[in-house]
This record gives structure tokens, sequence and C-alpha cells, in this order.
């Protein structure tokens, strides 16, 4: 009698948390990203995503240095622009912590600053309302070198972004030395289902080249990434 209480007693707590997973909305609008990167999603195939990984990787060299201790880039990408079948870059934007003191403006929230800039400047290419630009954001796919953290996926998830395309994730960044907050972009997304809008993961894209930006810093072992060799001090420094 008593295991059939038991048992009873599992299945209603069961049931009233599956009940309060679909009140929040979790099971209804789950979203995991695709962490296999030879699948095509959205009919843009790997080699594609690998394209702009690297532009994300470039924008740090376009900002001074393929080594800087905070190695975060990023690229924003139409892929539903008809002229080219790779897609358009919109902007891109690196980590500038350091630079500033602003300690918000990681890559992310960089290139998300630059491309509203961008889409909205009267005299560019894009000459967009500011509510053309809010709407813009539906379009495009934020390419990050490293898995964003909870206030970037946030920020991505407030624009609406169509795909969101990491490299190196969270968990490699902290097992690898650095602070992070632990909360996967995943579950930020996941959480975020009352938005009105979906965000596409794709996870894990070209991690062979975007890991070494981010394992020198902490291991003395590890190479410098792009033309960096170690300096005096140890630290990766252009030659
Ligand atoms: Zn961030």
């Amino acid at each position: 009698m008593a295991v059939l209480r038991t048992l009873l007693c599992l299945l209603l707590t069961s049931n009233s948390l599956a009940t309060a997973h679909r009140l929040d909305g979790s099971l209804a609008t789950p979203q995991h990203p695709i962490s296999n990167p030879e699948l095509t999603v959205h009919g843009i195939p790997p080699s594609t995503r690998t394209h702009w990984m690297r532009a994300a990787n470039a924008a740090l060299t376009a900002s001074g240095s393929s080594c800087p201790f905070a190695a975060f880039g990023t690229a924003i990408v139409n892929h539903t622009s008809s002229d080219n079948s790779l897609g358009e870059l919109i902007c891109t934007g690196v980590n500038q912590n350091s630079l500033t003191g602003n300690p918000t403006l990681h890559g992310e929230m960089v290139a998300t600053s630059n491309c509203t800039a961008i889409l909205t400047d009267p005299a560019g290419s894009f000459k967009l309302s500011t509510s053309e630009a809010s709407a813009a954001w539906k379009d495009l796919t934020l390419y990050t070198n490293a898995e964003s953290c909870p206030m970037c996926a946030s920020a991505i998830r407030w624009a609406g972004l169509k795909e969101y395309v990491y490299g190196t994730s969270i968990g490699r960044l902290i097992e690898t030395g650095w602070g992070q907050i632990d909360i996967a972009s995943e579950e930020v997304f996941r959480q975020s289902w009352n938005l009105g809008t979906s965000t596409k993961s794709v996870a894990e894209v070209l991690t062979n080249e975007t890991d070494p930006y981010f394992l020198w810093q902490f291991q003395e072992g590890e190479p410098c990434p792009g033309d960096c060799v170690r300096g005096e001090k140890g630290r990766c420094e252009e030659r």
C-alpha cells in the first residue's frame, strides 16, 4: 500500500511539473540549438556558415589585432538578400570593454549598435526609418566566434534576429579559464518564449578556428592565434 501511495504521489508530482512547464511555455516553444555543423539550415550550407564565422574572427584583425585579450568578434549578415548567394555583410563588432571602460560593450552589443547606425544612416545604403530598422532584424543572422553571455543572448532575442550562430561554447570558455556567467544562450532563448519571435541557433561552428582565440590567455602551452606570438610577458602579441 505504501509503495502504491508513493507511486501515486510520484505520478501526481510529475504531472504537476509537466503542467507547470506548459504554463511557462517552455514545452510549447522549445528552442534547441542545432549543433551539427554539417547540416544545411534555412537553405544555407555549412560552407557559408564557415565563411561568416571567419568574418567574425577577421573583425578582430580589422580592429587592430588578431590576438586581443578579449577576442570576441561578431558579424551580422543578411542571408535573405538575393544579390549574393553568400549573403550580405551588414556590420561587424568586437569587444570594446577595455577600449572604452564600458562593461556592456561585448562584440554582439557593439555589432548591434553598429548595424543600427548603418541601417538608419540617412546618407547610407539602407536609409531605414527606426521602425523599419526594428523590423529588419528578423531577416538577419548574427555570427559570433564565442557563445553569447546572457546579456548578449537577451539582446539577440530582443532584436528578434532570424538566426544566431556561434563558435566556441560558454562551457569551453569556462573550462579554459574564462570568467563567464554559466547560463547557456539556449536557456535564455528558451525563457524568451513570450517575445513573439523566434531565433534559430546553430552551435559550435568552426570551433577548430574559433577556439585558438580563447585558449592562449590562461594556458601557457597554447599557441597564439593569427599572426601573433608570445611576447616577453607571455602575452600573445602581433609579430
Ligand atoms: Zn555578452
